[in-house]
């Protein structure tokens, strides 16, 4: 945009001169929002700040040091899952991420004591938001507007996941190594109380993708060979030209996109 290929009146709106109006750039903005069940524990096998912690971080630190193993060996996000919201959907639409440890606010909160978190995120949103400018200046940063949740239907596939998750958790074989349920917390037993604490608590896993999208029809941004409609020798190749956004994480397909696109300008 802030080269002159984008929505003309905006780019006009910022005195940005147009070199092509392509009103799609910036728009079909999805991404994968997600939400949590926070769960303290009995045992002391999670990771926690809690006493103690000192000689488990120098121990771990030895163990790892010397062997490579041990409890820095873990990526966090030890487990996984899909699942359908709805058992009439043909194909999974909801992604577990399985934390032994209490996360909250993507860690920019500390939870004391032990415990796990139970992420269930909506593979398949139909919300859709946009990106756009904040000015010509190019140091300023983007405006971005997500718009989750937009779409209704968006709501209760996230209330279904929230409930898959909790049902989870509450499972025999977890069930015991189960102290209490910290969030959304006893008190949340309505879809009403459901509703209001995915509105407030959920949050992006941060794979936004969409708003260069690709496509056959003429107002895509790219066609199917990543090269921008209306402007000769640019491609765009990374998560924003897929058309829409994929059931599960955004990584591997980018390189994909980034192998085939790269075959196809080797002529292969
Ligand atoms: C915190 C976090 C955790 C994630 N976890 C996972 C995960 O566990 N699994 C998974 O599959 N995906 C994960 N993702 C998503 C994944 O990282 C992205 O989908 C993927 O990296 C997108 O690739 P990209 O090439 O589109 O963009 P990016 O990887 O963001 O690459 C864009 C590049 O452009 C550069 N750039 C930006 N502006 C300019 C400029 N003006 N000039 C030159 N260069 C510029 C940037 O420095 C950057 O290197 C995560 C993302 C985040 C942020």
């Amino acid at each position: 945009m802030l080269s002159g290929i984008g929505p003309g009146a905006e780019l006009s709106r910022h005195g940005i001169d147009v070199l092509h109006d392509a009103g799609e750039v910036g728009a079909n903005l999805a991404d994968h929002l997600d939400i949590g069940v926070l769960a303290s524990t009995r045992g002391r096998e999670a990771i926690g700040v809690a006493p103690g912690l000192l000689p488990r971080v120098i121990r771990s630190a030895w163990a790892y040091a010397r062997h490579r193993k041990g409890e820095l060996t873990s990526n966090v996000a030890e487990a996984g899952g899909f699942a359908k919201s709805d058992p009439a959907r043909e194909r999974p639409n909801l992604q577990f991420h399985f934390l032994p440890c209490l996360l909250r606010d993507h860690g920019r909160k500390t939870s004391f004591g032990y415990g796990v978190t139970l992420h269930v995120c909506d593979l398949l949103p139909k919300s859709r938001g946009r990106i756009g400018l904040a000015g010509r200046d190019p140091t300023l940063p983007p405006r971005i507007e997500a718009n989750y949740l937009s779409h209704p239907d968006d709501i209760g596939v996230l209330l279904n996941g929230l409930k898959f998750a909790r049902r989870v958790l509450d499972a025999p074989s977890m069930k015991r190594h189960i102290k209490a349920e910290l969030l959304p917390g006893p008190q949340a037993q309505t879809d009403e109380a459901l509703i209001a604490d995915i509105r407030a608590r959920a949050e992006t896993i941060y794979h936004p993708v969409g708003s260069c999208r690709m496509g056959r029809d003429a107002a895509s941004v790219v066609d199917p060979q990543a090269r921008v409609r209306g402007v000769e020798g640019l491609r765009v190749v990374d998560a924003s030209i897929m058309p829409s956004i994929i059931a599960g994480n955004t990584n591997a397909p980018v390189m994909m996109i980034a192998e085939n696109v790269s075959r196809m300008m080797l002529g292969r």
